[in-house]
């Protein structure tokens, strides 16, 4: 008997068909013996539609009410699969984040976990054998006792925070692939399921574009050491062999994992802008000039760029905010022109970044310079380059990004056969 995380994400629950099909899969572990919890997200495309209300009802919106209502998609596949689940005799009740409770800081939109008291649950595993089936996506803020959420995609960090909290065995991630693949297979059919992948390679591929899992529950699986396995929803639960293994992905410590490829697996980003800042003066303190601004307007600056002068007054520096920052970016190094001193700024929403990822990276040298030749005889013209011990991002026009993805993902080797 073993106790367990069920997390469903929104296309596994995208309506009462397959929240029927869910609660099978729920009950197959309960027959089984198991305490279950069961994570839901919201139907499929309800968020999307609660956030567009929210923008649509006024621009700038109070945080804590866009919370209130975002939050509530969650609640409704919550009632629906404990509803579903008490017709088919299974014992279960439904628990929003306040009830649990999941506490909260109060970054409303992008709240982060603090505590969740796990006790309550496991007593009606003990004495009842009831199923918990939680929310996803949000929790409550300590101290005002307001709804709060924990940012898209969140419900994948509500799974692995509750799993750490009652002690589960494992977390399953139930979703509409069966694992995690080399890279997402909607874009290069040739990727390859991974049948392990460790935490920080995981963490890279989530931080840099890869969204099959919430980078913040990555961090917490790490943190915690949570055994997180990837796997389908669709698959039908009648169709599961007890007794092999199913088929799927398991986020586990790098000890864990025998060999190791030099590269695991290959993400990328549209969601990245450039900007370029020409002729700046080449000066100590023009650095602290730019991006303190940009820190203090809560932008987040990625890659940067700056050449060496060849004359000593004058530069080029390069650097990439979130695309959603682009405007907010440009305005802040306007107003600071005269701090700075630069020519013009120009810059490009239409970039991606494309991110080679493994950890056989540190022991092994030449791992980008391949790509960068390999992305040349395609005729790619790199924008930026950043490293890391593990991974390195090549930024390109945004228009070459399946060109460069499906390049580099043969080139390393990771093709199916
Ligand atoms: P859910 O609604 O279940 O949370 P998501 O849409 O958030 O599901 O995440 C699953 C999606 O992540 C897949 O449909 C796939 O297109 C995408 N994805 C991106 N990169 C990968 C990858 N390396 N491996 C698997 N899926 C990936
Ligand atoms: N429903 C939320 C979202 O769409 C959370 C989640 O699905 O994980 O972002
Ligand atoms: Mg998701």
């Amino acid at each position: 008997m073993a106790r367990l995380v069920m997390k469903f994400g929104g296309t596994s629950v995208a309506d009462l068909d397959h929240i029927r099909n869910v609660a099978r899969h729920v009950k197959r572990e309960v027959e089984a013996g198991h305490d279950v919890a069961v994570v839901v997200s919201a139907m499929a495309g309800v968020t999307n539609q609660l956030v567009q209300w929210c923008r649509d009802a006024a621009p700038l919106h109070d945080a804590r009410e866009y919370d209130a209502v975002v939050a509530t998609g969650e609640e409704v596949t919550a009632g629906l699969l404990a509803i579903v689940l008490e017709g088919m005799e299974v014992n279960a009740r439904s628990w929003q984040g306040w009830q649990l409770p999941i506490l909260t800081d109060n970054a409303h939109g992008s709240a982060r976990i603090g505590d969740i008291n796990g006790a309550e649950l496991i007593k009606r595993f003990k004495e009842q054998k009831q199923v918990a089936v939680i929310a996803g996506f949000q929790g409550v803020h300590k101290d005002t006792g307001r709804i709060t959420t924990l940012g898209r995609g969140g419900s994948d960090t509500s799974a692995v925070a509750i799993a750490a909290a009652i002690g589960a065995d494992r977390c399953d991630i139930y979703t509409d692939v069966d694992g995690v693949y080399t890279t997402d297979p909607r874009l290069v059919p040739k990727a390859r399921r991974l049948d392990k992948i460790a935490f920080e390679e995981m963490l890279e591929l989530a931080s840099l574009g890869a969204k099959v899992m919430q980078v913040r529950s990555v961090e917490l699986g790490m943190l915690h050491n949570v055994r997180i396995f990837v796997r389908s929803s669709f698959e039908r639960p009648e169709d599961i062999d007890p007794v092999k293994p199913p088929a799927g992905t398991l986020i586990c410590d790098e000890s864990e994992i025998m060999e190791h490829q030099v590269v695991t697996g290959i993400a990328f980003s549209k969601d990245e802008a450039q900007i370029s800042i020409r002729r700046v003066q080449d000066k100590p303190g023009v650095a602290a000039a730019i991006f303190g601004p940009l820190s203090d307007a809560n932008i987040n600056v990625d890659m940067i760029v700056q050449n060496v002068s060849a004359d000593g007054k004058t530069t080029d520096l390069t650097f990439t905010v979130p695309s959603s920052d682009y405007e907010r970016a440009n305005a802040v190094i306007k107003k600071a022109r005269d701090a700075i001193g630069y020519d013009v700024v120009d810059g490009s929403t239409d970039v991606a970044k494309i991110s080679v990822i493994g950890i056989g990276m540190r022991s092994h040298a030449g791992v980008a310079a391949r790509a960068f030749k390999a992305l040349s005889e395609r005729n790619i013209n790199i924008r930026a380059i950043t490293t890391s011990e593990i991974k390195f991002s090549v930024l390109i026009d945004a228009e070459y990004t399946e060109l460069a993805v499906r390049t580099l993902h043969a080139l390393y080797g990771l093709d199916k056969g």
